[in-house]
């Protein structure tokens, strides 16, 4: 089997599906987090910043000036298509109409051919579906959501604030509407064996997912994650183990799921540990070195 095709990547993926390179627009869309503004918790989950989990991107411009500021930069000069990508804390996380408003003040380019948008299990009912699935008539639409473990223990240790029966429901109705679900993970957890590698697969494939984000636990400034390293109560895992997991679940999931991720994007200034976290050519050169020494890809084991 050729390189290329051992792991289902998103670059291809989008290739096949627009015609032609399509670049995602991160973008931040003002929003909160229940997690963070007390209606769940104020301490949000142990690993994430105050930037809510998009710690490369903070802006202070409004949404249309983020996407005309994009297409005026450099960057809108490497694609012809682009993906609109809400990414900071809870991009479902608000009234509809103002969801509207802001998905509606990111999509102002003919450029534009889809809406992606991350957010957490809890913050999806129907009528956030309805108003989603009425974006799919122009663009592809998918949502993100957070999972992180199946191990609902690790899960409150984290303090996700969400359960697994919360994360299958929002599954389910964002199947009903046909839209694309992905799902984040991330190894390494506090406490996590690699049991719970086997159950998140397991899990997981007990769900209709179209594409995954991987990624390892890495510890950043003004965490409660950053408290439990300096007082020798978490270990970051090494990079060997990481690519054991993730060879793990990618010959283990279906050959269909798109990989979005497999690497974290830590950034450099806020980043505690582990070293190798910043460099993502380690875990895409040594991923790539397992498959092909191996002879494994995707879905192989399923
Ligand atoms: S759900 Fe996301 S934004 Fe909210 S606290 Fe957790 S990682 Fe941060």
């Amino acid at each position: 089997m050729e390189y290329k095709e051992r792991y289902k990547h998103l670059n291809k993926y989008l290739k096949e599906k627009f015609g032609e390179r399509t670049l995602k627009i991160c973008i931040d869309g003002g929003f909160t987090c229940p997690n963070r503004d007390g209606t769940i918790s104020t301490g949000g989950c142990i690993f994430c910043s105050q930037k809510g989990a998009g710690d490369l991107i903070k802006y202070n411009e409004s949404i249309s000036k983020q996407v005309t500021d994009y297409f005026s930069s450099y960057k809108s000069k490497r694609a012809n298509k682009f993906i609109a990508y809400f990414q900071n804390f809870t991009n479902t996380y608000d009234t509809i109409e103002n969801l509207k408003s802001k998905y509606d003040s990111a999509l102002i380019d003919d450029r534009i051919v889809g809406l992606e948008v991350a957010t957490r299990p809890d913050c999806i009912n129907e009528d956030i579906v309805k108003l989603l699935k009425s974006y799919t008539d122009k663009y592809y639409v998918c949502v993100e959501l957070g999972l992180q473990t199946s191990n609902e223990n690790i899960g409150r240790f984290i303090n996700r604030g969400y359960t697994n029966i919360q994360f299958t429901k929002a599954v389910e109705l964002l199947n009903k509407y046909q839209i694309d679900v992905v799902v984040h993970i991330m190894v390494g957890l506090p406490n996590e064996t690699f049991e719970d590698i086997k159950n998140i697969v397991n899990f997981i494939n007990m769900h209709d997912i179209q594409g995954i984000k991987i990624h390892s636990t890495y510890v950043i400034k003004n965490t409660i994650l950053a408290d439990l390293y300096f007082k020798g109560e978490y270990e970051p895992i090494s990079l060997e183990y990481y690519l054991n997991c993730l060879t793990y679940i990618i010959t283990h999931i279906s050959p269909n799921i798109v990989i979005h991720r497999i690497s974290a994007d830590a950034p450099k200034d806020l980043l505690i540990a582990p070293d190798w976290n910043i460099h993502k050519k380690w875990v895409l050169n040594g991923f790539d070195k397992i498959l092909k020494e191996q002879d494994l890809w995707q879905g192989k084991f399923l």
